[in-house]
């Protein structure tokens, strides 16, 4: 089968690899779409050391079943399907209440050593197997992923309803986030991101101020609402200037959400915490029950406004490298396979 192997730092091809077959247990996937994620561009470039190599990347996607191993009952060959990339042992004291997120034992598709959905085919284990509902469309529905996550952080946020939200990064969960949290009634949105056409996007998508950190202080931007910092607020980038502008921006007392995840270590204002009495939260992807409940949300959602291109896997690794520039445009990028 065709499949995108990443060898390497900014070394990405399209080569020919061993089918995978469905062991006891397990579905084999014909994959139709399969979404580039943050981290999966992260990856590319080598940074994280979560992607070793060879590998193949993906765990935003869609399929239809083409083969069932042993001890599958319930899923049929043509059945359409989304998966819920964490693979988690069922058994965990964090299993046990529902936190398939915080498996002790969880692998993830398309990250370290197991291979994803960037690829013609995909075996996944039964139980992560979700029936993809004929009201969404393949394409849209590798959007699923991403809104599972800003599902959960905003599960994770105290009630936001007529409270102020800051959002930091109008990337594609920056940009989901706006608006579930307009759903949920959060009022005002203030979103920020360095670029400018990510933030014209937030604005269409009903931010209610979008702002550069880099051009405009925050703090005299809140000033001029005649607010002393918002109830809430999403970081959505995972660098330290973006963590500070959010834990500087929530008022006392006030709530951040940390969602970005794409540097270890970084520098806090600690007195900042101690004394505004600061509460922090982390929250990470999703449990599969969550992940089942955005399927009841994405079309209340715009995604095509965030979707910037469908592609080719032969186009993907040229697109890989477009998206890892600063200066790239582009939003979510959909690999289409079929
Ligand atoms: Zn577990």
């Amino acid at each position: 089968m065709r499949a995108l192997v990443y060898y390497g730092a900014r070394d990405i091809r399209v080569s020919e690899v061993e089918k995978p077959e469905p062991g006891k247990g397990d579905v084999l996937i014909r994959v139709i779409a399969c979404g580039i994620c943050g981290s999966d561009v992260h990856g590319y470039l080598g940074i994280t050391g979560r992607r070793i190599p060879p590998m193949i990347m993906g765990h935003e996607f869609t399929g239809i079943v083409a083969d069932t191993g042993e001890d599958v009952n319930d899923i049929s060959k043509g059945d359409r399907v989304t998966v819920y990339p964490t693979r988690f042992c069922g058994s965990c004291s964090f299993c046990k209440t529902g936190l398939t997120n915080l498996c002790i034992n969880r692998t993830v598709l398309g990250v370290m050593d197991v291979n994803g959905a960037m690829a013609e085919y995909v075996v996944v284990p039964k139980n992560t197997i979700i029936k993809l509902p004929n009201n969404i469309d393949p394409i849209q529905g590798t959007m699923l992923e991403p809104l599972g996550v800003v599902y959960r952080a905003v599960k994770n946020a105290p009630n936001i309803l007529n409270n102020s939200v800051l959002i930091a990064g109008a990337g594609t969960i920056g940009l989901l986030l706006l608006q579930l949290v307009k759903l949920a009634g959060a009022n005002p949105v203030i979103v920020t991101d360095i670029n400018e056409s990510r933030l014209d996007i937030a604005k269409k998508l009903g931010a209610d101020i979008v702002l550069d950190p880099e051009r405009e202080d925050i703090k005299d931007a809140l000033s001029k609402l005649n607010i002393d910092g918002v109830d809430v607020a999403f970081e959505a980038v995972g660098a330290e200037s973006s963590v500070n502008q959010v834990l500087n921006s929530v008022k006392n007392r006030g709530t951040s959400i940390l969602i970005g995840n794409s540097q270890r270590d970084i520098t806090v204002n600690m007195q900042n915490i101690v004394t505004r009495e600061l509460k922090i939260f982390g929250s990470y992807t999703y449990t599969i029950e969550e992940f089942k409940a955005t399927m009841d949300v994405i079309n209340r959602i715009d995604t095509e406004s965030i979707i910037s291109k469908v592609i080719s896997l032969e186009e993907s690794p040229r697109v890989f490298e477009e998206l890892a520039q600063k200066s790239s445009n582009l939003l979510k990028v959909v690999i289409r396979l079929d």
